[in-house]
């Protein structure tokens, strides 16, 4: 089973996961009340079970309430078409409209079980924002890979390896670690199977946080 992006972020919102601020619409009237309450540039995301909405048109920053109307109503009701969704493509019946980031840098984090080991993997790369299965086809090496113990914690000594893995530099590290310390919480508190954020990114503030949210449970 999986969950819409802002299903998604609820969870990582509640457990200490930092993601903008951001309210579900299920029409063009929430999606106006959700910008009116973000007062500001906002994103209007479609909510599908598939990546690859930003590339589709399904991703849209509106700078005015006007914008985020238009948006809402081209995106409402409409089929999405990602690389990901299949030559059917999928409808679009919810929005995610979120306050915009300012974004210094884009990277991929994802913690997936290994069954062959039977142990996590929490892996980071900095190759974000772009398909990580590429990134593991061609330059494998830009991926980094801490396992762990299904009843462990994230060790300090691993969060920092992940945060310097990335470049984090000064309050960067110190916010990475923690976003990794709560992503890791939310993995094992809801009995994930995989979790990928990409991106994850650095804001302008030098605050590590979620930009987008892919969650799987075993059935
Ligand atoms: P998908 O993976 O389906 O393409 P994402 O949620 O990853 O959708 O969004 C695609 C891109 O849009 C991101 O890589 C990021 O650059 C941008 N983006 C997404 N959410 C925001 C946001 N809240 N603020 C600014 N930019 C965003
Ligand atoms: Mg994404």
């Amino acid at each position: 089973m999986n969950i819409h992006e802002y299903q998604g972020k609820e969870l990582f919102r509640i457990n200490g996961v930092p993601v903008p601020m951001g309210y579900p619409a299920f029409s063009i009237e929430e999606a106006i009340e959700a910008a009116k309450k973000i007062n500001g540039k906002c994103v209007v995301k479609a909510q599908i079970h598939a990546g690859g909405r930003g590339k589709a048109g399904g991703v849209k920053i509106a700078n005015s309430i006007e914008e985020v109307e238009s948006f809402a109503s081209d995106l409402l009701g409409k089929i999405l078409i990602t690389h990901q969704t299949g030559p059917k493509g999928k409808i679009v019946q919810r929005l995610l409209i979120e306050e915009a980031s300012n974004i210094k840098k884009e990277f991929y984090a994802g913690i997936v079980l290994d069954r062959a080991i039977g142990k996590y993997v929490f892996m980071v790369s900095t190759k974000g924002g772009v398909e990580i299965e590429k990134v593991a086809e061609k330059t494998p090496e830009k991926i980094i890979k801490i396992t762990l113990e299904p009843w462990q914690d994230l060790q300090p000594y691993q969060a920092r390896r992940l945060a310097f893995s990335l470049n984090l530099k000064g309050e960067q590290i110190k916010s990475g670690i923690k976003t990794f310390n709560s992503l890791w919480k939310v993995f094992k508190k809801y009995d994930c199977s995989l979790m990928e954020i990409n991106p994850l990114v650095i804001t302008d503030e030098n605050k590590v946080i979620a930009l987008d949210s892919k969650i799987n449970f075993d059935d």
